[in-house]
């Protein structure tokens, strides 16, 4: 059953909340700022060493490639030296703090810029908004669970510090999901005697000279590490799980790329069979790009909120466990989106609904809508992996959040550029970034820029 909510129709009393919000990355400096503006106390955790999360990239990888061993040293980013934005910068920013083009020294002015840019932008964003006064450090959140009176309990530890204890109104988590790798099972892969690496811990082509290199992957970072390979590598070869079979074969544009279907099986001797019954023999390389699991090892629900087949659930549209609602929260599980615009419109909602001036639903309305979101995912097939996988559904679910918070909704330059973009990359993979045909969206975006005063 749709559910109605709904601006408080009298004028409301805003209540003012002690929020923890847990991680620094694009979701939390966007929540911190949109509880703040609706009057919330709030504290930001953040266990690295300044803003940014995912885009403070480091040349440090993990001490185990494929991130299997419990006991390894975590790396927080996945960026690759090379990495330019998927996105071009009009549609991706904020949408009340435009990501326009800075033209001073040491400043990537690209339309699909440099990851160090980005984490410029953010850097910028948390000055600009005056977030980092909120800020804590250094400092790890350890714990956050349920205490006596509906208040949440959050234990922080500061480096080399004892943890401590404080309660909080509400949570919000914004710890980042491309941390723990996900891997296929793949026959075999025991006794292979090649190295394996997960893109996770991928950073420069160097170490892959003259090798035999197979990328198990269809995204983005499969494309791009490939790419980035293909310049130093003997052969690379990739595997993708559902490849149309006219796209099999050599790459076009490359002489030493190769697609195919998804691995079959993979041999003491080093060779790798694929599906479609070709082999590469001796591989020195698999680098499985297969994408990653939520985790959130610091947060005890009582089994209110649990991750099954990567879908953290049950929540009402991505954002609440309804038996907890609204005094947790998660903020950027969709994925396939415009991460910025949407995270920042659900932070809106967070905090508009935390202070009473939007409602939420009743516990069993919410409960009957999630019920209802599932059962129309088990009637269309999708795998319960898939559950955040917006692609197409982000605008709708966007529209519904900016009618619940009053707001505008997307405008429709932002829509078309996104699907440009998207075409324009399966189009030229090679070339996506520095050749379009979607001007015309980009001088729309410069005008509704110069409404933002920065
Ligand atoms: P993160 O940026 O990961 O931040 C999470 C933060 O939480 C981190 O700072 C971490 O240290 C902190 N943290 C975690 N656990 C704790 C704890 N227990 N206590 C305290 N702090 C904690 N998006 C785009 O819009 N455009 C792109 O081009 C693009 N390219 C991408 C390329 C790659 C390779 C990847 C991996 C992602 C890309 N994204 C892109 C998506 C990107 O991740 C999101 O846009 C966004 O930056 C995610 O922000 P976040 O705040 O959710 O997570």
């Amino acid at each position: 059953m749709p559910v109605k909510s709904i601006m408080s129709s009298t004028a409301p009393f805003l209540t003012s909340r002690h929020v923890a919000v847990i991680g620094a990355g694009a979701t939390g400096l966007v929540a911190a700022r949109e509880l703040r503006r609706e009057g919330h106390r709030v504290v930001v955790f953040e266990r690295g060493d300044q803003v940014g999360g995912t885009w403070v990239y480091t040349p440090e990888v993990e001490s185990d490639p494929v991130g299997l061993d419990p006991n390894r040293s975590v790396v927080h980013s996945s960026l690759y030296d090379s990495l330019r934005t998927n996105l071009p910068r009009e549609s991706m920013g904020f949408r009340d703090y435009p990501f326009r083009k800075r033209e001073e020294k040491g400043r990537d002015s690209r339309r699909f810029p440099g990851h160090r840019e980005v984490l410029m932008y953010l850097r910028d964003f948390a000055a600009h908004f005056e977030i980092e006064e909120l800020m804590r450090f250094g400092t790890e959140v350890v714990f956050a669970g349920l205490d006596e009176g509906g208040k949440w309990r959050v234990t922080s530890a500061l480096r080399n510090s004892d943890p401590v204890d404080e309660i909080y109104d509400a949570v919000i988590v914004c710890n980042g999901h491309y941390v723990r790798p996900r891997l296929p099972q793949i026959p075999g892969i025991n006794a292979w005697p090649g190295k394996q690496l997960h893109s996770h811990n991928y950073r420069r082509p160097e170490p892959y000279q003259n090798k035999v290199v197979v990328l198990i992957g269809g995204s983005s970072s499969a494309v791009d590490i490939s790419r980035d390979i293909a310049t130093v590598a003997k052969e690379v070869h990739i595997a993708v799980r559902s490849l149309e079979e006219d796209k099999q074969g050599k790459v076009p544009g490359h002489e030493n790329m190769w697609l195919h279907s998804m691995i079959d099986s993979v041999h003491e001797d080093g060779t790798v069979v694929f599906q479609d019954g070709n082999a590469v023999a001796a591989a020195n390389f698999i680098i499985h790009c297969t994408g990653y699991n939520y985790d959130f090892p610091f947060l005890e629900t009582n089994g209110e909120v649990t991750v099954d087949d990567n879908c953290v659930g049950p929540l009402y549209k991505h954002v609440f466990p309804p038996a907890l609602a609204p005094w947790l929260s998660f903020v950027g599980l969709p994925w396939k989106i415009l991460p910025f615009p949407m995270f920042e419109l659900q932070s809106k909602w967070i905090a508009g609904i935390l202070s009473n001036r939007i409602a939420l639903p009743s516990k069993e309305e919410m409960v009957e809508d999630i019920e209802a979101f599932y059962s129309s995912l088990e009637a269309t097939g999708t795998p319960k992996r898939y559950t955040h996988n917006m692609a197409l559904f982000q605008w709708d679910y966007n529209d519904w959040i900016a009618d619940q918070c009053g707001l505008p909704y997307f405008e429709e330059w932002r829509k078309q550029m996104y699907m440009a973009t998207s075409k324009n990359r399966a189009l030229r993979p090679e070339s996506y970034r520095d050749e379009w045909e979607d001007d015309d969206l980009v001088l729309q975006a410069q005008q509704d820029f110069a409404n933002y005063l920065i």
